[in-house]
């Protein structure tokens, strides 16, 4: 990468462009599949730029193309656009504008970046070898925006070769870049259990089958899945997160709910995992006189580095921040870009986006959530030292 562009000093550079883009879009923030006024901004911006603009992939999604003069791989990076249904707590200036609706997840500073590399890569079009897909995604944040988008048809014409996306992260302190080879973020699922049993009165419990009882007692044994039936090596969540039956103190419910989630990093596992959930919610719920049913939602599987992509933002990351603050580790929320890289090999990594002096160390999804900006140009740059890895082969 020795003899490509100062691609640190030129993100520097927009670096006043970068944050008030990302205020602007913090302001207004828009919910999975209705990102209209993002995706206006991003396809205005994209196509004054000179890209091939297509809009209305999956309802808000853009592609912009920038096909350079000489033939060459396809490289995809790819920017999620969506807020969250949270009322926003901070006091900036960039506040939400919009009640109930917050982008704390950072996905604001996700989208800047990307019009930011559409920027300074445009001005390499002449020297490219190969074609640049920028993908801006809608619904990320557990709606199925990628799916979405790869059922439209965002992996065709032209097909990526590679695929890189990134997230601002302020669990990793700015000035650092977080990669992992294999899985990086885990396969995730929702699930629930219906415990039936039959109501009565509170004062005559043998006249009734409760199915609080059992639904505790399937809590308690749910809670063995992961130290009995899973290889110790493996990472491996079960969480139960909602508990819901009854209505009043003298009453035994009809049935009880329980809601939960599985995360694993291998999809394999996670299938064994549902195998015990259910095995477990049927036979405690037959041993208290109960009947189970359990539905599972949306697995969305892991997010997988390739070696190769993986290797190539090691060295990208190592220009911009030093190989002294690449780190390596592994995060068990999940992300949907696991769908992408199902298909095309490529790599999914972290900037480092938190600044404790600075109060920036919400985790993500809280509303007091906010992030270092100063590391989108810290994104930017590695993300352009990536891409043109693959686009400006220097000969
Ligand atoms: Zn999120
Ligand atoms: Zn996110």
């Amino acid at each position: 990468m020795n003899h490509l562009p100062n691609f640190q000093q030129q993100a520097q550079e927009i670096f006043d462009d970068l944050v008030r883009v990302r205020r602007e879009l913090h302001q207004y923030p828009e919910l999975g599949f209705e990102e209209h006024r993002t995706s206006s901004l991003v396809a205005e911006t994209l196509q004054k730029l000179g890209y091939e603009v297509q809009r209305g992939i999956a309802q808000t999604g853009v592609i912009g193309l920038l096909e350079g003069r000489q033939p060459g791989p396809t490289v995809m990076l790819r920017f999620d656009m969506d807020a969250l249904p949270i009322q926003e707590m901070g006091h900036s200036s960039y506040s939400s504008k919009t009640s109930g609706v917050m982008h704390a997840c950072g996905h604001d500073g996700h989208v800047s970046m990307g019009l930011g590399l559409a920027r300074i890569l445009a001005d390499y079009q002449e020297q490219m070898t190969g074609t640049l897909k920028l993908v801006f995604q809608p619904a990320e944040e557990g709606l199925g925006g990628a799916f979405a988008m790869i059922a439209d048809g965002v992996l065709d014409a032209p097909r990526p070769d590679v695929v890189f996306a990134m997230h601002l992260w302020s669990g990793v302190p700015y000035g650092k870049i977080r990669t992992a080879v294999g899985p990086t973020m885990a396969a995730s699922s929702v699930f629930t259990l219906t415990v039936q049993g039959k109501g009565g009165h509170g004062a005559a419990p043998h006249e009734s089958i409760d199915p609080i009882l059992a639904a505790a007692h399937i809590v308690t044994a749910l809670q063995s899945i992961v130290s009995r039936n899973v290889d110790p090596q493996e990472s491996v969540v079960v969480t139960v997160g909602q508990m819901s039956a009854g209505t009043t103190f003298n009453v035994i419910p009809d049935h009880a709910i329980l809601k939960g989630t599985v995360r694993s990093y291998n999809n394999e596992i996670h299938h064994i995992i549902y195998r015990r959930i259910l095995e477990m919610a049927r036979s405690v719920s037959t041993a208290f006189r109960c009947s189970a049913m359990m539905e599972t939602i949306a697995i969305v599987p892991a997010v997988v580095n390739a070696v190769e992509p993986t290797e190539v933002v090691n060295q990208a990351a190592r220009l911009v921040v030093g190989s002294e603050n690449l780190i390596h580790s592994r995060e068990m929320a999940s992300e949907d870009m696991g769908y992408i890289l199902e298909e095309i090999p490529g790599c999914y990594f972290f900037i480092g986006a938190g600044n404790e002096e600075r109060g920036l160390t919400f985790p993500h999804h809280h509303p007091q959530f906010d992030f270092e900006e100063r590391a989108m140009v810290n994104g930017v740059a590695t993300m352009a030292y990536a891409a043109a890895n693959y686009l400006l082969k220097t000969r």
